[in-house]
């Protein structure tokens, strides 16, 4: 319970330090919301969005979840996806995987783990179409590897979406971004040049 008293601390702590800079910081910021970025990110708690990009409160909208998947049946991405794009109308998402992620090597492991395998059903049928690529490295590197190959993927099957391929084809622009996270070094790299269009799809 102590813990708990300090993160409420520690939170009046912040707003106070914010509005020592900004008297009208948060009384702005609760009248709107104007992000430029989406991010689809891990729920690993050592990749927060906003700390590692440097960005303020109303700057970036969030979605994470375990291996920063995008696929078609989740209602959860896609409603975040759709508000981003057709009412906040981000002019970026940015898919942010990490090296050394915990369900992209649950899903190369070869023994049950419970539910999860079910919502990693994708990463292990990925893992499998590049087989042969990954079995020629050692375990850690393959991980890695697939880490890279998953950001990829997850970007790809964001601009195939419907809500995607709408917005391009009104006009909207949008970008989509493939990025990975290195733990050890607290740096992020580009994966591959951004989608700017269903014509940029690779993979
Ligand atoms: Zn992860």
């Amino acid at each position: 319970m102590e813990r708990l008293t300090q993160l409420l601390e520690n939170n009046r702590a912040w707003a106070n330090s914010i509005l020592a800079n900004d008297p009208e910081f948060f009384k702005k910021l609760s009248t709107q919301q104007n992000p430029e970025y989406l991010w689809i990110g891990c729920s690993d708690s050592r990749v927060p969005a906003n700390q590692i990009t440097g960005l303020a409160p109303g700057e970036i909208f969030v979605h994470r979840n375990v291996a920063n998947i995008v696929v078609e049946t989740d209602f959860n991405v896609l409603a975040v996806m759709q508000y981003a794009v057709d009412v906040l109308k981000v002019r970026h998402i940015i898919v942010c995987g990490h090296y050394g992620c915990g369900g992209v090597r649950a899903a190369l492991e070869n023994f049950r783990h419970g539910m999860i395998d079910n919502w990693l059903a994708g990463i292990r049928s990925l893992a499998r179409r590049n087989k042969e690529e990954l079995d020629a490295l050692d375990t850690d590197t393959a991980v890695d590897r697939l880490c890279e190959l998953n950001v990829l993927s997850q970007a790809a099957h964001v601009a195939r979406t419907t809500i995607l391929e709408d917005a391009w084809e009104r006009g909207q622009e949008i970008a989509i971004h493939s990025w990975i996270y290195r733990l050890s070094t607290g740096l992020i790299t580009t994966l591959a040049p951004p989608i700017k269009g269903s014509l940029d799809i690779s993979h």
